[in-house]
């Protein structure tokens, strides 16, 4: 039977790896959307290749325009949220690739584990926002969750089947999350509020779009994997242990109360994880070669710094905290990161306005998906007005406009 795919974000880093792995096996999957977000020359390439029945775009005039370019192939095109989660919910998909950044994709993301499609999870700033609401929601609709992240790919492919009855039932000592540690992890902490966008962006080991390259080089993605896993496998803060790997060829490890470590390696390409998504419990070719392990001789871990790292250390505090936490600091750093990529404030403002939103906004109950929208909205105005006051600002007086913002 042909599985039936939904992209929501297929022009980015892991939409164009996934059409990637598709293509390789046509006698097996078949595209039915297709979203992008203003890349519409892309999106109009992607329709081209792939003939989707539908393509969603981020506004009417984007969808204006995707329109005349894919005329005469019986696309039908739309744009906005309603349509991302028609698109992510329908009866003619099967399978949805949540593949969008950042909170924008929390709606159809949800959309989708509330019809209970088969969710393969890239965009992992949804979970963290909503974690047990968006858990229970693929518990209630029968969804099946599997993580694109190369870490919990890694820890799921890690972990024994029947592992859904917990940590403690499978003998789970510790899930052992692995970091590259970025592109900063050896420069001169002193320089670091030195450094542009395009160098942040500069992964030692992954391409990737541009949030993540950035919230890998603060850590902040490493925080908000701790979240995901913690959602993902159900463990708490205690049995997440964060390992510094440089090489990214171990993508994480499981430790076992009887002493065994099993691990997943393979070479840094996200089109592994991918493929074993789509294709689960089987395996299919990916495109990604073998891994050489003469070719890898020397492996390294090491522990994080967590004063390099500030990041690191407030996404476990919000993971501690709980409720809505989590969503507070999902919001700050997306609006602190936007500011530092459009070079309104300095890499090392990213953590002085996360940090100043968790001091300054009361976390609540998340109890609702509107709560949580809420407390991303006040979070977002917060992390602005902190943003404008460190703009203003020459670098020596910061920490005191934090303060006052
Ligand atoms: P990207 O920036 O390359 O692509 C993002 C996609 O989302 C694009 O298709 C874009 O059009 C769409 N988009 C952006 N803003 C949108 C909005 N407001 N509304 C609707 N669509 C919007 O990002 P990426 O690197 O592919 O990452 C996507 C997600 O996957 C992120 O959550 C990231 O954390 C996660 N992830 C990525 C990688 C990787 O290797 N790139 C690895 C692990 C997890
Ligand atoms: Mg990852």
């Amino acid at each position: 039977m042909m599985q039936r795919i939904t992209i929501l974000g297929a022009t980015g880093s892991i939409g164009v790896s996934t059409l990637d792995v598709l293509a390789r096996h046509p006698d097996k999957y078949r595209v039915h959307a297709l979203s992008a977000h203003g890349r519409v020359d892309e999106l109009a390439e992607q329709c081209r290749v792939f003939r989707p029945q539908r393509a969603v775009v981020g506004s009417a005039e984007a969808a204006q325009r995707l329109a005349a370019l894919v005329d005469g192939l019986g696309i039908d095109v739309a744009y906005g949220e309603r349509a991302l989660c028609e698109i992510a919910s329908s009866d003619d998909t099967d399978t949805v690739m949540a593949a969008i950044v950042g909170a924008a994709g929390l709606a159809p993301t949800l959309a989708a584990a509330r019809a209970g499609k088969k969710v393969l999870l890239a965009n992992k700033e949804a979970l963290v926002m909503s974690g047990q609401l968006f858990m229970d929601a693929v518990r209630e609709h029968e969804a099946t969750l599997l993580p694109i992240d190369s870490e919990h790919n890694a820890i799921f492919q890690s972990l024994p089947a029947h592992y859904a009855r917990g940590p403690q039932a499978a003998g789970v000592a510790k899930i052992l999350l692995t970091a590259s540690g970025g592109p900063f992890l050896n420069r001169a902490v002193e320089t670091l509020s030195n450094v542009t966008p395009d160098e942040a962006c500069k992964h030692p080991n992954w391409s990737m779009g541009r949030k993540i390259s950035v919230d890998s080089a603060t850590m902040m993605n490493k925080g908000l994997e701790v979240i995901e896993a913690h959602w993902l496998f159900g463990a708490p803060a205690e049995q997440i242990e964060v390992v510094i790997h440089p090489q990214s060829v171990i993508h994480s490890m499981v430790s076992y109360v009887d002493g065994s470590v099993l691990a997943q390696l393979g070479n840094p390409d996200m089109r592994t994880p991918i493929a074993h998504a789509l294709a689960y419990p089987e395996r299919i070719e990916s495109g990604v070669a073998q891994l050489d392990l003469t070719q890898t001789a020397s492996l390294q871990f090491h522990r994080p710094d967590f004063g390099r790292f500030p990041c690191l250390a407030l996404a476990f505090d919000a993971l501690r905290a709980g409720g809505t936490a989590p969503a507070l600091l999902n919001a700050a750093n997306e609006v602190a990161v936007q500011a530092f990529l459009e070079r309104r404030i300095g890499f090392r403002d990213i953590d002085r306005v996360v940090r100043g939103v968790m001091d300054d906004v009361a976390h609540g109950a998340a109890a609702s998906i509107e709560a949580v929208m809420a407390q991303d909205a006040r979070a977002r105005e917060a992390a602005q007005r902190l943003v404008a006051g460190l703009q203003g600002a020459p670098a020596p007086t910061r920490a005191a406009a934090q303060v006052a913002g």
